[in-house]
């Protein structure tokens, strides 16, 4: 479905025209062969206007925040007016869709323009136009994003960014009055993504289900060099390089876990081969804590959910090995480097729980604390954000201090149990209040994008209105800092925002 207005404006190709605001694009991806892309142009969208732009990012390849006032910036970022140098072009890839084998994807909506060296010296970053317009793999959709669902990846690429979660970012998010329908009709936006790689587990899996090995190679050998060249020493490096994305996938799901973030669509199409956090769709931040809990709205079997997450990393990264096997060359080399997952990702977990509840050694009962804890938050439906950012106010010899957390639980005589087994065990470390909460709180993020803060800004912008997704950034760019102005917005959500539902529909 496309509202897109035909021929004079929007099938007309982008014009090519040098640009001040970056250096020279260079072309990476362009440089594998044929069959890896589509070269094509941007489909231009009509009177661009900025919804949000990230300074962080921007500082990330150099480019100045005043880049945002030059007149290129937002036909640049639209896809308007391609940059010097730049060769834009969709990428093919396949994969495995909520367990399904589904055969060739594809960038359907997004266009890379190339890749500018990286501020700080280390490698190259790619750009991405996400919505653009229609490429060979659109299938049956529209090419477009809708300013809504811009918004959320925009504002979660930059949060999780400040949460230290490996993730890829976003640059801008630019909009169009041009219309796009989904379950209604909405407005057209685009989103420039950056990160070194978008390369998929689904770029491995589509040589290998079309049986193209020397595709495969082609492709891994160019991950390697780029992204892992310390691997090319090892003596199967296609082993070490799968061993070290089962590593990252691993790490990446426990940083997940700790800060409640649910991606909503593992699809192995989305599964960054860098082992970022990729694909905002239908993603959201844990309230009341359910570990079954469900963020996408499609997602009737709870494929995704919070609990099945660790799992579903796993699950995917045997599904990358399944693609690197003519690589690597046997059955006990793939499993070698597969079995490393769970011991990873519980040690990074037990890391992060540690550090989230202010413990700075680890005892033998430590389990089964955490363990009393989760089943608290379950059966008292406890706010995870809030829980743990209270838990740092703690007082070890004030038990009469701990009103603020027990405000959020219902069943009071089990977190009053559970606090006493908690001080004993602090004081069994000889732990520091003061220095103790200056710890946790910097682990526990007061502020995360919770839906209904993202919706508030969503509602605004659609009135034209961007302060509120600029002030959301700002605050969600600290998230870890007390911004006390900004309480309200570490707030438990608002009566009506249970009502929200996120869907695929983006
Ligand atoms: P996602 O679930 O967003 O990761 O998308 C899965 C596949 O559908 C990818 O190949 C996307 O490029 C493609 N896709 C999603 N939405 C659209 C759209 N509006 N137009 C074209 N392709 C799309
Ligand atoms: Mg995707």
């Amino acid at each position: 479905m496309t509202t897109d207005t035909p021929a004079s404006t929007d099938t007309a190709a982008a014009k090519a025209q040098p640009t001040t605001i970056l250096p020279s694009f260079g072309n990476r991806f362009a440089a594998l062969p044929p069959a890896f892309y589509t070269r094509l142009q941007p489909t231009p969208l009509p009177a661009p206007y900025l919804v949000g732009f990230s300074e962080d990012a921007a500082a990330t390849i150099g480019l100045d925040a005043a880049a945002v006032q030059d007149p290129g910036f937002l036909d640049l970022f639209t896809g308007n007016r391609i940059g010097d140098g730049s060769l834009p072009l969709a990428a093919v890839y396949s994969g495995h869709q909520f367990g399904v084998w589904a055969g060739q994807l594809g960038d359907g909506r997004a266009i890379s323009l190339g890749d500018v060296p990286a501020a700080d010296g280390h490698g190259r970053i790619e750009l991405q136009l996400k919505g653009s317009g229609q490429t060979p793999y659109s299938r049956m959709g529209d090419g477009r994003a809708v300013l809504r669902s811009s918004i959320r990846e925009f504002l979660c690429s930059e949060a999780m960014a400040a949460l230290g979660i490996p993730t890829t970012r976003a640059l801008a998010v630019t909009g169009s009055d041009q219309r796009v329908l989904r379950e209604q009709a909405e407005t057209a936006a685009v989103v420039t993504r950056m990160a070194p790689s978008f390369i998929r587990f689904g770029s491995f899996e589509h040589w290998y289900y079309n049986q193209r090995f020397d595709d495969l190679k082609v492709l891994a050998d160019t991950v390697l060099e780029q992204f892992y060249p310390q691997l090319l020493q090892e003596a199967n490096p296609y082993k070490a390089l799968l061993t070290e994305v089962t590593r990252r996938t691993a790490e990446l799901m426990a940083q997940w876990q700790a800060v409640g973030f649910m991606h909503g669509v593992m699809n192995t199409d989305n599964m960054s081969i860098l082992g970022l956090t990729l694909d905002y769709g239908p993603f959201g931040f844990m309230e009341a804590f359910d570990p079954r809990h469900i963020c996408n709205h499609t997602d009737q079997q709870g494929r995704y959910s919070y609990q099945m997450q660790p799992r579903i990393g796993q699950w995917n990264c045997f599904a990358l090995g399944q693609a690197m096997l003519p690589l690597i060359g046997s059955v006990e080399d793939t499993e070698a480097a597969l079995a490393g997952y769970e011991a990873v990702f519980e040690a990074r977990q037990d890391q992060l729980l540690h550090a989230k509840l202010g413990l700075t050694t680890t005892q033998a009962d430590d389990d089964k604390l955490i363990d009393a804890m989760f089943a608290i938050l379950k059966n008292s439906h406890v706010d995870f954000t809030l829980f743990f950012r209270r838990l740092g106010d703690l007082r070890i010899g004030n038990p009469g201090q701990d009103e603020a957390i027990r405000d959020l639980i219902i069943d009071r005589p089990a977190f009053d149990a559970w606090a006493a087994q908690y001080r004993a065990r602090l004081q069994a470390e000889g732990s520091d209040d003061d220095r103790r909460r200056l710890a946790m709180h910097a682990v526990n993020p007061k502020y995360v994008l919770r839906n209904y803060l993202a919706q508030v800004a969503i509602e605004k912008a659609q009135q034209k209105d961007f302060s509120e997704v600029a002030k959301l950034h700002a605050i969600l760019s600290r998230p870890f800092d007390e911004q006390p102005a900004h309480d309200k917005y570490a707030d438990l959500p608002p009566d009506w925002a249970s009502h929200l539902e996120v869907s695929c529909s983006s």
